[in-house]
């Protein structure tokens, strides 16, 4: 699969730092997955089917992971007429489940509109009422927490946007921005504010002294600075970056990839990084989730991932990274027609329609997930025989 490594995009950038900066993180020890179907784990290696809990078993915690998604499910309602009537319901998220371990990055890919960004929202709980599933963070279930706990709970789950002007507040000042949720939780004395938001500016490469300038004088690398340093200033264990860096130039991004990782190193965070950008995701994360039409497809350690994609998804997206070399000769894999409509989404596997080695099976029979090498896992019937081999 050498064809599909990336083997630049990202390298281009200056002064990336070194992924061995980040930190406590041994990748053999980030194997944790992720399936639509969390009930029927099948192990291609060891030759066993491995049933999971049930999804309506109490999830149990397991202090090793900050975050536990099981079976994650959110669907939107499609309303017609005068009445309001529900005519059917948008899948967005269709049962996710992963499992996240503290100090760690897990990337989340896919095309637009497969639900990597309503996942991420889902799991803060800032899109309403989950449709079902479990989203355990610190052990307790992220749904059931009063509003004061969630209000609480806020400063420990943040979440850092892909456009950093919209998401900030044209009226007020840029240390207002950062310091309006420290003041209203309360985290520093009111004597200790103003060096409290300095030394955040400082340590998110933004000089203190243009604490009083407004988000438009800022440029885009600047801007999304701003918000990380919101982000960072509440002292957040785990922060949503939902395509943080793909609204900015490639230097830019580089530089703020590389804040990402420092004050992950800094402050032990967690991170689950969205973004359509597979040069990025290689760099930044430990494991890498690829998501399609609201499920996970294929998940594994990054360089498993890379190095050897299953999923005919996967191997069509990794096959667009671009490779900074004339002589070699890009194989892309062009997938025919866009992806269906998450209302009304194909019987089987929802892939079927636009794969290439679709087999009759396929139209009727959803697969489920298998372990092909340890920690790789992928949800395709191609791989059924090998696990019954
Ligand atoms: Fe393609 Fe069938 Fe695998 Fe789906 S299950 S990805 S249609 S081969």
């Amino acid at each position: 699969m050498a064809d599909n490594k990336n083997q630049g995009g990202f390298n281009q950038l200056p002064e990336i730092h070194n992924k061995s900066l980040r930190g406590p993180q041994h990748l053999s020890e980030h194997a944790d997955f992720i399936t639509s179907q969390p009930s029927e784990i099948k192990s291609i290696k060891d030759g066993k089917a491995a049933a999971a809990e049930g999804p309506k078993d109490k999830l149990e915690y397991d202090p090793q992971y900050i975050l536990q998604v099981r079976d994650l499910k959110k669907h939107f309602p499609i309303k017609d007429g005068m009445l309001g009537r529900v005519s059917g319901y948008v899948k967005a998220v269709d049962g996710v489940t992963f499992n996240l371990k503290r100090g760690t990055t897990m990337g989340l890919v896919g095309e637009s509109g497969c639900g990597k960004t309503t996942t991420g929202r889902a799991i803060l709980r800032l899109s309403g009422e989950k449709t079902a599933g479990d989203v355990l963070f610190n052990g307790k279930e992220v749904y059931d927490l009063t509003k004061k706990e969630l209000h609480d709970a806020r400063t420990k789950m943040q979440i850092i946007f892909q456009d950093p002007f919209s998401s900030l507040s044209p009226r007020m000042p840029v240390g207002e921005i950062i310091g309006e949720a420290v003041r209203e939780h309360n985290l520093v004395p009111k004597a200790e504010f103003n060096d409290y938001i300095d030394d955040i500016m400082d340590k998110c490469g933004l000089q203190p002294f243009h604490k009083d300038r407004y988000p438009h004088e800022f440029s885009g690398g600047q801007r999304q600075r701003i918000c990380i340093a919101r982000a960072l200033a509440l002292n957040p264990e785990f922060v949503v970056c939902d395509e943080p860096v793909s609204a900015l130039d490639v230097s830019i991004q580089a530089q703020i990839i590389n804040l990402l990782e420092d004050r992950q190193e800094q402050f032990g965070l967690t991170y689950l990084f969205i973004s359509h950008d597979l040069s990025v995701v290689e760099h930044i994360s430990d494991t890498v989730g690829v998501m399609y039409l609201g499920n996970l497809v294929e998940y594994g350690e990054t360089e498993d991932i890379f190095r050897n994609p299953l999923h005919p998804y996967t191997k069509a997206l990794f096959s667009a990274i671009p490779v900074p070399d004339p002589t070699v000769k890009m194989k892309r894999i062009v997938l025919e027609g866009s992806i269906p409509s998450p209302a009304n989404p194909p019987e089987g596997c929802k892939f079927h329609t636009r794969c290439a080695q679709c087999m009759e099976r396929c139209k009727h029979e959803v697969p489920v997930q298998r372990e092909i090498e340890p920690g790789h896992f992928v949800v395709c019937h191609l791989f059924d025989d090998a696990a019954e081999a």
